[in-house]
């Protein structure tokens, strides 16, 4: 059995990050063919006992679908104002999908100063286990309206890697648009090599090229590489898989060779 197979299968708690480019389709507007995709998957994982929160980017760009304008405004308070437009019909999209596998969904939006105050880690921590205990799906965004580094850097990977230290998960699942961490930008590189194990991540900015990114994409893969720095010093292990290819997460618990894991040393 390949490793990552491995550690999906006996994974019990399991943070599942969803990029924005994941969510997008060419137009810009949200693709619900591969949200349902990936809800289909978490309630799969919930039926073979696994427990799911999920970190999901894409408000700004389901503003975008809501409104129909604003896209090409750089100015910051446009871009908070569509992702305020723009959770409420991610969090409906969610809600309506779960509704079909008879869960519920609830909202956390969160900001990184939340996990620097020991009262509101324990209240995020409190409401998370209430929430899983009940059978009920957390979707975790960035308060995107008080956050402007969000927007301007976008880190929903380090709060997946928050998310998953605080709540002491398993493992945490990258979604992104490419099949894994290659050795420079599979994008622009034809020969782009794809990496499937890595070791550490102390040395890994000096030996690949980290610097594209997609179009609705925010962090590139060097917020990655610092996700998996983040939570593999907690012991977690943290998989990088294209969330674009339907089942994919399955597919590489059934054995499917796909994606990168980042183990500790
Ligand atoms: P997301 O919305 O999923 O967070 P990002 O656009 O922020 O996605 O980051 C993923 C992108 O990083 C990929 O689409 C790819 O073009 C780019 N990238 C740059 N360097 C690499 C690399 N070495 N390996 C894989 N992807 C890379």
């Amino acid at each position: 059995m390949n490793k990552i197979s491995q550690i999906i299968g006996s994974s019990r708690k399991v943070v599942i990050k969803i990029g924005s480019n994941v969510l997008s389709s060419d137009n810009g507007t949200v693709n619900n063919t591969i949200l349902h995709n990936i809800v289909e998957q978490a309630n799969e994982l919930m039926k073979l006992g696994k427990q799911v929160i999920i970190v999901s980017s894409g408000a700004g760009i389901c503003g975008v679908g809501a409104i129909n304008k604003w896209e090409r405004r750089g100015d910051i308070n446009y871009k908070q104002a569509l992702c305020a437009i723009g959770q409420v019909e991610l969090m409906m999209a969610y809600k309506n999908l779960f509704a079909d596998y008879d869960l519920h969904v609830a909202q956390l939006l969160l900001t990184r100063e939340d996990f620097n105050d020991n009262t509101r880690t324990l209240n995020i921590r409190n409401t998370l286990f209430t929430l899983i205990d009940e059978g009920v799906v957390p979707i975790i965004n960035e308060n995107d309206t008080v956050s402007v580094e969000e927007i301007k850097i976008g880190d929903n990977d380090a709060l997946s890697a928050l998310t998953a230290n605080l709540w002491n998960a398993d493992l945490l699942i990258l979604l992104s648009d490419i099949d894994g961490l290659y050795d420079k930008d599979p994008k622009t590189n034809k020969d782009a090599r794809l990496i499937e194990e890595i070791h550490g991540t102390e040395r890994l900015n000096e030996q690949i090229d980290v610097r594209g990114k997609s179009p609705f994409g925010t962090g590139g893969i060097s917020t990655k590489i610092e996700a998996a720095r983040q939570v593999n010093a907690y012991g977690i292990p943290m998989v990088l898989l294209n969330g674009k290819k339907a089942g994919i997460i399955l597919d590489v618990m059934r054995k499917k060779e796909a994606g990168t894991v980042f183990l500790g040393k």
